[in-house]
């Protein structure tokens, strides 16, 4: 048994920390741990954190809580941090969103090719890259050793930043890659027994590998297609692993696109609501249409609003919302458990590209890809068979080099580069309708930082 303080930032979306928390409880290696709950929002850290303590009182198990506004007192000491924050929230990104929708870029400058997630935003996201960047350079002072779980967006961005600025250890952690179970299940084979591998970049990774009883499984995917897809509906937006977009990236790419990277084609699947939808179904077009992001921000809202009346009655028992019996699926508790414990896990993690798991790749490129994870550390696998030359010029290359030209945008303070990003959208008309969107956007209230760090270079 190894207690250790967990300080996450963030802590105030609820759905989030009370998944840790619950995993937290159930893993008897980590009783007698700390969680460090850290959010600026008053009133949702309170909610979380009377939550996390009934909930952990309830499962009797042995976890301390303390709670803060204050990201240093949160740093201090500990051995692991997780940042979940989203600096600005929703509504800041909604109103960047709205700046350009009304100069013509449909769903927002951020959605871009290769990255059409509607709250991963890479060019306009100033703020929340600088908070990254702050988190690490803190941890650096005040708990130098500690490893750093990166779940807030972007993960590429940020964890190739962090890791390329900071000495601290980063992983980036995404639920995405659970589109494998998803594409098991639709085509009835049990997970347990297919050997997979998934390797790219975070929201871009492939099923490089999917072996059923030593054979080759792709065939039983071949032949749902052929039996089954026509009849295929999304049951929510963000139900697309089988949807036409993901079949249709398969045939191009010659393997199956998983989880987030279904969203992330390119404009093919984009251009509008309509094509949304004959991509990613009816009625929504997929998760991130105007539809679809309304429906999440909706049962986000709901979200809060659950977890604030939920703190408020004490008499609800809570083992009763979260079931107390299962693991929430988020990666993070086992990963701390399999470093501190040496209860060996395998999981699919973002680690900087070193000893080219990916050929091809800049070693300070971080990668999404399979690791075994114990006390010696993470262990990445070979990645065999190799990416194939297809995904690999027509998607990773290009979608390296627009997280490259942020990067470069965010560090250099070059406004040009931002417009260079631009003029290289297809939904730009002229020169000065990039200029206008880029110069509302640094006009908003939140963005004046970013406006002067714009400001050096014209
Ligand atoms: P949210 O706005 O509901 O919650 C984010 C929390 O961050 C809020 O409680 C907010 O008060 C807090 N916050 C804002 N600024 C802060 C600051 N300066 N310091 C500390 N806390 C601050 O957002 P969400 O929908 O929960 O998403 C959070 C992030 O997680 C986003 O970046 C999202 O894209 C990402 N995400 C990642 C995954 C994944 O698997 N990696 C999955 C879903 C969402």
């Amino acid at each position: 048994m190894s207690a250790v303080k967990i300080s996450i930032i963030g802590a105030g979306s609820a759905i989030f920390s009370l998944r840790l928390v619950g995993d937290l409880c159930k893993t008897k290696g980590l009783s007698g741990s700390l969680v460090s709950l850290m959010d600026i929002d008053e009133k949702r850290l309170n909610a979380v954190h009377e939550l996390a303590k009934r909930y952990a009182a309830e499962l009797g198990a042995d976890i301390k809580f303390e709670k803060t506004t204050n990201m240093k007192r949160s740093l201090e000491d500990a051995d692991f941090v997780i940042n979940t924050a989203l600096v600005g929230g929703h509504e800041q990104q909604e109103a960047i969103r709205r700046v350009g929708e009304k100069h013509g870029y449909y769903r927002g400058i951020d959605s871009q090719e290769f990255n059409m997630v509607s709250d991963y935003y890479t060019l306009t996201n100033y703020n929340q890259l600088k908070y990254f960047l702050d988190v690490a350079r803190n941890m650096e002072k005040l708990c130098p050793n500690a490893w750093l779980l990166q779940a807030a967006n972007p993960v590429f961005e940020g964890t190739t930043l962090i890791s390329r600025q900071t000495n601290i250890k980063v992983v980036g952690f995404c639920h995405g890659h659970y589109g494998v179970n998803r594409i098991a299940e639709t085509i009835g084979l049990p997970l347990e027994e297919v050997d997979w591998q998934v390797a790219g970049f975070n929201h871009n990774i492939w099923l490089t590998r999917f072996i059923y009883k030593g054979k080759d499984a792709y065939p039983h995917i071949d032949r749902w297609i052929e039996d089954k897809a026509k009849e295929w509906k999304p049951t929510t937006p963000f139900d697309d692993q089988m949807s036409p977009a993901a079949i249709d990236m398969y045939r191009f790419y010659g393997k199956f696109p998983v989880g987030d990277t279904v969203r992330n084609g390119s404009w093919k699947y984009h251009y509008d609501l309509e094509t949304k939808k004959k991509w990613f179904g009816e009625p929504w077009g997929g998760a991130d249409s105007e539809v679809g992001w309304a429906w999440y921000q909706e049962e986000l809202q709901k979200a809060t609003k659950k977890t604030f009346s939920l703190a408020a009655d004490k008499s609800v028992r809570l083992s009763k919302e979260f079931p107390p019996n299962k693991m929430s699926g988020e990666q993070h508790v086992g990963f701390m458990d399999a470093l501190i414990n040496d209860n060996r896990g395998r999981f699919v993690d973002n680690i900087p590209n070193e000893g080219e798991i990916i050929p091809g790749i800049p070693e300070d490129v971080v990668v999404e890809v399979p690791v075994i994870v114990d006390k010696k550390g993470i262990h990445p696998e070979k990645i065999d068979p190799p990416i194939s030359e297809r995904i690999m010029k027509m998607y990773l290359l290009p979608r390296r080099l627009r997280m490259e030209w942020a990067l470069d945008a965010f560090i250099t303070g070059d406004k040009r580069i931002l417009h260079e990003m631009l003029v290289r959208d297809p939904r730009t008309r002229s020169f000065e309708q990039v200029e206008a969107v880029v110069d509302e956007i640094l006009s908003l209230p939140f963005n004046r930082e970013m406006k002067e760090h714009y400001g050096g270079k014209k």
